[in-house]
């Protein structure tokens, strides 16, 4: 197997979810997100492992991340979290997806493709509280429930919404998560008072979880703390969680370079004296953005070193020192659960960006080997 690989730790996952259900109670459901290949750690495997663990649900962002769950043998309730188009709803019907329903006439649209099939599709309504990006407003929640709980070939199984700053710890953005729980709650009420069910309710993403308990309803949604990653900077009270996914790599190849010589594409980087330059097989094509290229430092042995020079697309460099005891094939972590070593959140706070972009960003063609 290729050098490079991104090594996910099945277990760690497992005990991620365990701290979550301890955070949430017993009678809390836990969804799990597996979109974007389950943020890039391999969206079956991930998903036998999460509903081991207790996970009652699974949430995908495309029909396509659906029926690769079907197809596998997983029978779990799997909800579709973004909008699909028309023509995908006779696949969403034949693999028992849960789509999600925010409007009238994509409620009609659903209803048909089921009964096409001769089937009944469960579905969950979605209420925008304040994230504007799908579901209905959340006066209209009543009527919407009325429409569809008289739609024959559809069942509303839940009803749901999304947080859009419960991850943050700012006042304002406090108030705001509050104001988006009220408004969900009241839309509960409105469905029940209507004489309808709204089924399992469920808003909290990991901030969610984290940081407001009165967003937990029936079910919770996290992500990013099943993946091990901490939702809100500073969290006094974070969650026991722990990086899944390892991305390390191996020495291929290890020269001196003599002070004045350059290293990589444009020579952006030159050697101020005599030292030993390895050489690893992972690039920016594998995700190792090129922009890191000078910021970022790889754990070999128990020491950290610096890449140096530009990142190529399958390769790039690290300066070992005039002196060093690394050895060719050594095993070099570019980010990872060590704490000697950086994490993605570091890597994503260099890059400006968040760790769900580093994990779905290692690209396909890194293996990604599972260990328990
Ligand atoms: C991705 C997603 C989640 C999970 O968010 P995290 O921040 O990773 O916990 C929950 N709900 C919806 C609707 C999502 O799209």
């Amino acid at each position: 197997m290729r050098a490079t690989r991104a090594c996910i730790h099945l277990g760690r996952l497992k005990s991620n979810i365990t701290a979550i259900r301890s955070r949430v109670g017993a009678g809390t459901a836990i969804c799990v997100p597996i979109k974007a290949d389950a943020y890039g750690h391999g969206a079956v495997r991930v998903a036998v492992a999460a509903i081991r663990a207790g996970a009652s649900h699974l949430a995908v962002a495309s029909v396509q991340e659906g029926v690769e769950l079907r197809e596998s043998g997983i029978v779990a309730p799997v909800l579709l979290l973004s909008l699909p188009l028309p023509e995908e709803l006779p696949d969403i019907v034949a693999h028992r997806m849960t789509p999600l329903i925010a409007d009238g006439e994509f409620a009609r649209a659903v209803a048909d493709a089921a009964e096409a099939a001769g089937e009944r599709t469960a579905v969950h309504l979605k209420i925008d509280t304040g994230m504007c990006r799908i579901g209905c407003r959340p006066e209209e929640a009543a009527s919407l429930a009325r429409l569809v709980a008289g739609m024959d070939s559809l069942i509303i199984e839940g009803t749901s919404t999304h947080l859009a700053v419960a991850d943050s710890l700012a006042p304002d953005d406090l108030a705001f998560t509050k104001t988006q729980i009220a408004r969900f709650s009241d839309a509960l009420l409105s469905i029940r008072q209507a004489g309808v069910d709204p089924g399992i309710a469920h808003a909290a993403n990991s901030g969610g979880v984290a940081l407001h308990p009165d967003s937990r309803f029936d079910m919770v949604r996290p992500g990013l703390l099943v993946y091990g990653y901490q939702p809100v900077d500073d969290d006094p009270d974070p969650l026991p969680v722990a990086p899944v996914m390892e991305f390390d790599t191996r020495i291929v190849f290890l020269k001196m370079v003599r002070r004045g010589e350059s290293v990589s594409y444009g020579r952006a980087w030159t050697a101020d004296r005599d030292t030993l330059i390895a050489t690893l097989p992972v690039g920016y094509a594998d995700g190792l953005a090129r922009s890191l290229s000078g910021r970022l430092n790889a754990l070999i042995g128990d020491r950290l070193y610096p890449v140096v020079g530009r990142i190529c697309m399958d390769q790039c460099m690290v300066d070992l020192g005039p002196e060093s005891e690394v050895r060719r094939w050594d095993r070099a972590v570019l980010f990872g659960p060590d704490p000697r070593g950086p994490s993605a959140a570091d890597l994503a706070r260099v890059l400006g960006t968040i760790p769900y972009e580093i994990t779905c960003g290692i690209n396909r063609r890194v293996p990604r080997v599972y260990v328990d």
